[in-house]
Parts: structure tokens; sequence; C-alpha cells
């Protein structure tokens, strides 16, 4: 019997690929295992997870796709939130997960089983089963620690964030204002913040965290982690920084078209190019759009911009994708003429790992995700840091002030950001010292994250350690058949 290990992400692009790259280098080293990954596929925009899966499933045969059965939401869930819809959707999944767990079983011994933290609902399953549950966490040590801290200070304050007007003192972080936590967070009367804080209660419960983060990135937090300062009461599990994890196609084919951005990037001088792309859902304005674009035309900097089309005012098209965009509309009369060859605008999506790696590209404005914040970090390209939703402004705060990987745009109250300021901040990402000392540090934690990926590195070590966590006595712990 081949012995399996279940990968169950979260259905988000930037969630899924981080998993199962993680399914990946634990082939690269383990390959007598084999991987299982339950794809669930939402009933609402989650990026485009397609061709990723296909390009796995053609070129990585110890990897399997099982497709869970579709689920369909009910009609009464009405949120702002797209964390709610996933909390959502994959409490509903736990029946098809016990079921497609106990099919794999037929075939394979089960060893462990790997998921997602909005998963955390299949924890019950997995001790239904009798297999040992890991969360993977999708973003970075310092991000997790404030996951851990959420559940003490929960305890410790009956406000919310979004009216606490404080900085947070979490351990192993910088200063967090506390309107920068995780968006979902903000409001503790919400369904959401209650799935969060669900969350905190149970990472402690798991048999141990994957988190997807190199030692010399985050020493600080993953030390407060570590030492046990983040979670009160029980122990901290083991914590294991297997990263960076990242899609490493860098050839851009086959990524839902490459809309000649490689072509165009090929025709530009040595690290002149800023590049701005907002994750797998940031969406502008149009007064937004026409901002950005007046500021890079005023920087005098050459770019490559994805732009996507403003969100639907129409209440049930919140959560579906955008339609492609009409840049005529959207972007101010002439930019496009005027700009010429100095700037590309790609529409909707654009292969980000191959851009950044492209010898043209010397910036990028980052709504920053953590994938994309790794995959900038692994290109060598320096950031400025534009949050949008999620955890982002809580990932700028430790970009800026704790890794300075990222020069910070500085939005109004009202979370819109002036022309002016675009204008100012890719000029001296590109052209000032702020913006060089920036550089240098993302290129020496770029020969980090190389050095933790390579033999004895340090998330080669924490890879085999998980993996000896697995055994015991040299026995693999496992499910047989259930059925
Ligand atoms: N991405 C891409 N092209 C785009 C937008 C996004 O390839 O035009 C990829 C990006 O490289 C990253 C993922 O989508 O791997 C986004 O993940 P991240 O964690 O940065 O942000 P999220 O979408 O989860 O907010």
């Amino acid at each position: 019997m081949e012995d399996a290990i279940v990968l169950y992400p979260s259905p988000a692009i930037g969630h899924l690929i981080s998993m199962v790259e993680l399914g990946k280098f634990m082939l690269t080293h383990y390959p007598s295992f084999c991987i299982k990954i339950l794809i669930t596929t939402p009933p609402y925009n989650a990026g485009s997870t397609a061709p990723y899966i296909s390009r796995v499933s053609a070129t990585t045969s110890s990897i399997t796709f099982h497709h869970l059965p579709p689920i369909s939401l009910p009609l009464n869930i009405s949120s702002i939130h797209h964390e709610t819809l996933a909390f959502e959707l994959l409490r509903l999944n736990n029946p098809n997960v016990h079921h497609a767990i106990a099919c794999i079983s037929d075939t394979c011994a089960v060893r462990a089983l790997i998921v997602d933290f909005f998963c955390y609902p299949v924890l019950s399953v997995a001790a239904e089963l009798n297999v040992p549950a890991h969360f993977f966490f999708t973003s970075g040590a310092a991000c997790l620690a404030s996951f851990f801290y959420l559940n003490i200070i929960h305890r410790n304050t009956t406000k919310s964030f979004k009216d606490l007007n404080a900085n947070l003192d979490i351990p192993g972080l910088p200063p967090i204002p506390s309107t920068d936590m995780p968006k979902p967070t903000l409001d503790r009367n919400e369904k959401v913040y209650e799935d969060f804080l669900n969350v905190s209660i149970q990472l402690p419960k798991s048999s141990g965290i994957i988190v997807n983060t190199f030692e010399s990135l985050e020493p600080r937090a993953i030390k407060a982690i570590t030492d046990g300062h983040c979670v009160l009461d029980e122990p901290t599990p083991p914590i294991y920084c297997i990263g960076p994890l990242i899609a490493n196609d860098r050839s851009g084919a086959d990524d839902g078209g490459t809309n000649g951005c490689l072509t165009w990037l090929n025709l530009q001088p040595s690290r002149s190019v800023v590049f701005l792309c907002f994750g797998s859902l940031g969406l502008f304005s149009v007064e937004q759009l026409k901002e950005i674009a007046v500021g890079l035309e005023r920087s005098g900097q050459r770019f490559l911009w994805v732009v996507r089309s403003p969100p639907s005012k129409d209440e049930s098209k919140r959560f579906l994708a955008p339609p492609e965009p009409d840049l005529d509309v959207l972007l101010p009369d002439g930019f496009l003429d005027r700009m010429g060859d100095r700037g590309l605008v790609v529409k909707s999506w654009a292969p980000q790992v191959a851009v950044l790696n492209h010898g043209s590209v010397g910036g990028f404005v980052t709504h920053c995700g953590w994938n994309s914040t790794l995959e900038a970090v692994c290109a060598g390209v320096p950031m400025v840091a534009w949050p949008l939703y999620a955890g982002q402004r809580f990932n700028r705060v430790v970009m800026v002030e704790e890794m300075n990987l990222a020069l910070p745009m500085k939005e109004s109250e009202d979370g819109f950001v002036r022309a002016e300021e675009v204008e100012k901040r890719v000029w001296e990402l590109m052209n000032s010292e702020e913006g060089n000392s920036v550089r240098m540090q993302v290129l020496k934690m770029k020969a980090a994250a190389e050095a933790a990926m390579s033999e004895g590195g340090s998330s080669r070590v924490a890879l085999s350690k998980l993996v000896e966590s697995w055994t015991q006595g040299g026995i693999l712990n496992c499910i047989g058949p259930v059925h």
C-alpha cells in the first residue's frame, strides 16, 4: 500500500498554490509518498485555479486532485467578507472530506492530513478517522503569531479592533495599530470574527503547524511563537517553517494567457520596469484607477500594470469574477497613447512569477498578499506595499517596519490613494536611498531563502522533522481502510 498525505486547501488560488507547492516539495525529498489534494470548487470567485491545477496534474504524476462534490451556499448568507463564504463552504464540506479520505484509505495508507486554517472544522473529521491533522498556514509567522494571540486579546478586552484605537503589543512583532489587524477580525460582532477566534482556539489543538516562511525572514516572530509566548494555558504545537513555497513556473506559459507582457518586457532595459499587480481579488474604483494612471504618468517610470474592472455595484455579483475591463472607459483620456512604449496595461491577469523574475522588472507595487511577497523576495524585487483586503494591512506593517522589504503606500482615511502618493512612492522605489535600502534587504533575503531550501537549510531540516513526527520508533502512524 502506498503512503498518502492528504492535503486539504482552501479554494482561493493564493492558498491553493502554496499548498500544492508543499506537496511538490515533499515529493522531491520523500518520493515514496503520494500526495492527494482535495479540491473544493467554490460558487464564488477564487482566482484562476483551473489552469494551475491542470498544469500540475499534467506534470506531477504523484499528485492527484480529488474534486469534491459541489456545494451550494445557503441563500441567506450575506456578508461583505469573502472569508465568511469560505468558512461556511468548508464547514459544509466536512461529510465530503470524510468520504474522500475514507475512499483514499481503501487503496493507500493515509499518514497525515494537512489543512488550511479556513478548513479548521475538519479537525473533528481527522479525530474521528484517527489521523494526525496539521495546519498549513499560508501566511507568514508574524501573521500566525497574531492569529494565536487573538484569543488572548479577545479575553483581555471587550472592544472590537476597529474601536480600540491602540497599538497592539503582540510578542515578536512591531506595534500593530489595532485597525491594521486582518480586516475580517475588526468587528467582533460579525460572524466571521467568531470563525477567526475559533481558528485561534483550534490552532494549538493540532498536531503541528507548517508555516510558509523561513527562519531568517521572521526570526523574532518565530521565536516568540516557539517560546510559547503567543498561547496561554496550553502548549504550543510544533512549528515547521517550510518555505518559501511559491509557484516556480517562470515561463508564464498556459497561465490564462500571457497578455504579451513577457514579450514587451524583453524590449525594456534591465531593472527599469515597475510591476503593479494586486493579487487574485484586488479591485479598484474607476476614480482610483484614474488616479493611479495619473501617478504613473507623472512618475516618469516604466510600468507594467494589471488592470481589472471595478467591483460590481450589483450585490448579487459581488463575489463573482469581474468582466474584462474596458480600458478606454477606465483610464484617463489618451493615457495609453501618451504612454506609448513606456508602459503596458494588461487586462485582469499576468503571469506574476514569470514577470517578477524577468530581468527588466526592478520594482513591484503589491497588495501585500503573502504569496506575492514571497514571490518578490525570491525574485529579488523590492516592493511598495499597498494593502487592500484580508490581512494585508497587517502584512504592510510587518513588511515595512520589521522586514524592510517594502516602502509604504499611504492612503487617506477613506482608503483613497492620491496620484501624488503613487508618483512619489513609485519614483522613490526606483531612484531613492530608501528604495535602494529595501532593494539590498530583498536581495539579502533572496539569498537566505535559497539557503533555507537547500541541503541542510532550515526549511529542509523542518521538513525532515515533520516527516519524522509521523513516525514513532520507525513505524508510520496511519489509518487503513475504514469501509
Ligand atoms: N497572481 C498572478 N497573476 C495575477 C494576480 C495574481 O499570477 O494577475 C498570483 C500571484 O502570483 C500569487 C497569487 O496569484 O501566487 C496571489 O496570492 P497572494 O497570496 O499574493 O494574494 P491573494 O490573491 O491570496 O490575495
